[in-house]
């Protein structure tokens, strides 16, 4: 069975001080054995909360690129990451597709280089409202899965968690309901096994993001194709440790 995952997304936010707040938080929490927890702060604290952070919670990036050193102002390289213990980065969440015009082909290739260099990652897909409201949930999923599907060997989806967070949900307060996500996270699995094959289907951690809280988390917790959470918003706070446990 698949472990569950719970990454949490602190994106553009926090000083140092708030930082160590939150790292004297985590570092004191219970964290039951089978879950997988990550954290995710910008750029330039990742060393600083590396340090601090208990060795019993993964540090990832928000972004890396592909390739290992050169004339790629602002970017950082897996190389960087792996020199600082920080073992997995998140790719194409969608304020970078959003933002700054990330393709899926793109965030495929960055997906593909950081596992060929040792960094694991999270791969976030979702749908915009107005997309969810035309119907086309599943294609837009499809869409931004086929160049990951491309990149990737059959043993590098190990390398893999897949973040299923529809856009409309995130930072909005308006969670999707557990069939909702339930639904797409079970259609994942099937394009995945379509796809790539049974096993990736079968082992490949699928999580969901979007408005996730210390009250929604259990219900959607419980459906069988939810893995875990990304968490944005209540990931900065002490109720991220309820999350971790929202399985238990
Ligand atoms: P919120 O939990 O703040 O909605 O953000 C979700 C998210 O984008 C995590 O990557």
């Amino acid at each position: 069975s698949r472990q569950f995952f719970v990454g949490g997304n602190w994106k553009m936010n926090g000083t140092t001080a708030s930082n160590e707040a939150l790292i004297e938080t985590l570092n004191g929490a219970e964290i039951p054995e089978d879950v997988d927890v990550v954290v995710a702060p910008p750029a330039i604290y990742l060393e600083s909360v590396r340090k601090a952070l208990s060795p019993r919670i993964a540090v990832s990036a928000q972004n890396c690129y592909h390739a290992q050193s050169g004339a790629f102002t602002g970017e950082l390289a897996p190389a960087m990451l792996a020199d600082l213990g920080i073992t997995w980065t998140l790719q194409g969440h969608s304020e970078r597709r959003e933002y700054f015009h990330e393709s899926s082909e793109f965030v495929a290739k960055k997906t593909k280089f950081a596992i060929e260099h040792g960094i694991k990652v999270i791969a976030c897909i979702g749908e915009k409202l107005a997309e969810r409201e035309d119907g086309t949930t599943f294609d837009v999923c499809a869409a931004q899965l086929a160049p990951i599907a491309e990149a990737l060997s059959a043993e590098q989806w190990a390398d893999v968690v897949i973040a299923y967070e529809p856009v409309w949900a995130i930072g909005t307060g308006k969670v999707a309901t557990p069939d909702q996500a339930q639904e797409v996270h079970a259609y994942i699995r099937a394009w995945l096994a379509e796809n790539v094959s049974a096993e990736v289907a079968e082992a490949t951690r699928i999580i969901y993001g979007g408005s996730v809280n210390g009250k929604n988390c259990n219900e959607l917790a419980g459906q069988p194709d939810i893995d875990g959470f990304l968490v944005g918003g209540a990931s900065l706070k002490p109720e991220f440790v309820n999350i971790i446990a929202a399985r238990a």
